[in-house]
């Protein structure tokens, strides 16, 4: 018996999985939404699939507010480091 939010899916040759339509109307992801992955531990084979949200280049936090740059965002914290 498996987890009702626990579906297994193949991982195509590209690379790719599909995700589930329930679950994307679940987290109202739609069509181009921008997800961010990361792998936290190695030696669970563990990734962690979210909506990507708008970063600090540097710090790499996600402040209330962001300045933009040339290719990303500052926060206000590294915009005063970076002033010093
Ligand atoms: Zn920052």
């Amino acid at each position: 018996m498996s987890k009702p939010n626990m579906q297994i899916r193949p991982l195509d040759d590209l690379g790719r999985i599909v995700i589930p339509g329930d679950m994307r109307e679940l987290l109202g992801w739609k069509s181009g939404v921008r997800l961010e992955l990361s792998v936290g531990d190695t030696d669970s084979q563990f990734i962690t699939i979210r909506e990507a949200h708008p970063r600090c280049s540097l710090c790499w936090k996600e402040p209330e507010e962001l300045l933009p740059v040339a290719n990303g965002f500052v926060c206000g914290q590294c915009k005063e480091s970076i002033k010093k």
